[in-house]
């Protein structure tokens, strides 16, 4: 088995690479092929952290896996990334373990990548400026990955710390080399906005349906379990909502969840998956005006897939470390 760290995935894992390989893992998933359970997981005892898992398969002949992670409520404070843990696949041959991947550098950059498929079949092709809500891992790799798929020229970024966006905003303008401002609130980082992306750990609705705009493209990353939301609900009936998987959805995320039981969404309405955009099965976008919002819960078939292009270049390029745990 290969163990490949986190400065070798993120070296294997350029960003337009990953959104190839996600692609077609959520197409075939659409399509019935692959395997993918909801996740699990369990708050620690002292309540600061959970630990989860997320297991999946690709399709027939390709590998399966499963991410491990522990998820931190202070990771800045204690110097870590939020997401920390191993992705590992397996042959599907015969079943061995091929690698066992950083997890956090993947989920940085596959998390991003299928927003920016979603991105792409969604937002208006005119646009040009995205607002950023969040300063940490997601909101660095959404704005590699909203730079991948627009001719973006202005990017607000907001989070609750001044000084940490203004550093935040500094860097990634020097960085890529486009207007990258912070904002003082929320209503006016996303004023104007073409494209919205939440990546925050908000437990508390953070974007409202006033602030929304006719024509918008949202990508809501944030609040992964059901107890935590970062859209308001009321947010829902006014949005043309896409996701990731309907069953992750109906389960995990808590703002659908809270518009379902509180009747602003309607039971039994099927709620396309990016796969089936991706597949040309539902048309995506279909007005300059209507406001689209892609739901995004992260599936274990996208990090496989990504851990899986990282174990090819890997073994091209001669990186990583070979372990034989069987001897
Ligand atoms: P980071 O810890 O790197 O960044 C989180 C950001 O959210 C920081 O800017 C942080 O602090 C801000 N924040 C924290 N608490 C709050 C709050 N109560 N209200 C508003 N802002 C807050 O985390 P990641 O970037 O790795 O993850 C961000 C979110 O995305 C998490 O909710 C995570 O679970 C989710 N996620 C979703 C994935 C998916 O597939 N959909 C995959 C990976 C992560 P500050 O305001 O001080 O800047």
């Amino acid at each position: 088995m290969l163990i490949i760290n986190h400065s070798q995935v993120c070296e294997l894992l350029p960003m337009r690479d990953c959104m190839e390989v996600v692609a077609e893992a959520i197409s075939h998933l659409a399509r019935g092929e692959g395997v993918q359970p909801l996740r699990s997981g369990f708050l620690l005892p002292d309540r600061q952290g959970v630990l989860a898992w997320m297991p999946g398969s690709l399709a027939a002949g390709r590998p399966f896996g499963i991410k491990v992670l522990s998820v931190v409520d202070n990771p800045a404070e204690l110097g870590v990334e939020s997401h920390q843990g191993a992705v590992t696949i397996f042959d599907p041959a015969n079943g061995s373990p091929l690698a066992l991947c950083e997890a956090g550098a993947i989920t940085a950059v596959r998390t991003a990548a299928v927003s920016a498929l979603a991105t792409n079949k969604l937002a208006r092709p005119d646009a040009t400026t995205v607002a950023i809500l969040g300063a940490g891992t997601q909101a660095r790799s959404h704005i590699e990955a909203m730079l991948e798929v627009r001719e973006i020229s202005h990017i607000r970024v907001w989070s609750r710390d001044p000084d940490k966006v203004e550093a935040f905003a500094k860097e990634q303008a020097a960085r890529y080399g486009v207007i990258v401002e912070p904002a003082a609130d929320v209503a006016s980082a996303v004023a104007d906005a073409d494209i919205v992306c939440t990546t925050t750990s908000a437990r508390e609705p953070i974007l409202f349906a006033e602030m929304l705009e006719p024509g918008m493209h949202i990508n809501a990353v944030g609040a992964s379990i059901p107890s935590w939301r970062e859209i308001d609900p009321r947010v829902l009936p006014v949005v043309s909502l896409f996701t990731d998987r309907r069953e992750s959805l109906r389960n995990e995320a808590g703002e659908y969840i809270q518009a379902l039981e509180t009747g602003l969404v309607e039971y039994g309405l099927v709620i396309p998956e990016i796969g089936e955009v991706v597949n040309g099965d539902h048309p995506g976008r279909t007005s300059e005006t209507e406001i689209t919002l892609f739901r995004s819960l992260g599936l274990a078939v996208e990090d496989i897939a990504a851990a899986k292009l990282v174990y090819e270049r890997a073994l091209e390029r001669n990186a990583g470390v070979e372990v034989n745990l069987a001897r």
